[in-house]
């Protein structure tokens, strides 16, 4: 990523968003500048999270901070899960839909750190649906995919209204 480049925010209908990322083999220099980039990004529209497919980045890197910290997350996986949870969740790549989703309600979640450094985080609640949130982006799993079938209804139109947005602002450019 050249440095000046600003980094700008997908929205569904993107095919990166869909894709699985790749995992980062060795991190650099070029991934710390971007996980510090995204972090920008995240507290500049007030997210609580972002994963690179967001940027359009298809690397397996992600930020959080829900008010508690900032974890800069390379290659973070679950490694377990305990009990249920579901919130109402939000999506900047998904703007102006909410979709109720089921969760864990606890995840430990082992992953590097922008050093390389092994990081083990266990997070539940809150902390615990954005960090399964996140990790979804790496999946290319949106919220919009795990909504019920009910909610799929509900929500069926806005969402054929920003794809078709999304669309338009790419024959743009
Ligand atoms: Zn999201």
């Amino acid at each position: 990523m050249p440095e000046k480049t600003k980094l700008s925010i997908k929205t569904v209908g993107e095919s990166v968003l869909a894709r699985k990322v790749r995992e980062v083999p060795a991190v650099t220099d070029e991934h710390r500048r971007l996980l510090s980039a995204m972090a920008q990004v995240m507290y500049e529209v007030k997210g609580v999270g972002l994963a690179a497919p967001q940027v359009g980045i298809e690397e397996s890197l992600a930020v959080i901070d829900i008010g508690t910290g900032l974890y800069k997350l390379v290659n973070p996986r679950i490694v377990s899960r305990r009990g249920r949870q579901s919130m109402e969740e939000g999506c900047l790549s998904v703007p102006g839909i909410g979709v109720r989703v089921r969760r864990s309600r606890s995840v430990v979640v082992e992953s590097l750190d922008e050093n390389g450094k092994p990081l083990r985080i266990e997070a539940e609640g809150l902390l615990a649906t954005v960090f399964q949130h996140e990790l979804d982006h790496l999946n290319g799993t949106l919220i919009v995919d795990r909504a019920s079938v009910i909610e799929r209804l509900r929500f069926k139109k806005a969402l054929v209204a920003l794809k078709n947005r999304t669309r338009t602002a790419q024959d743009q450019t």
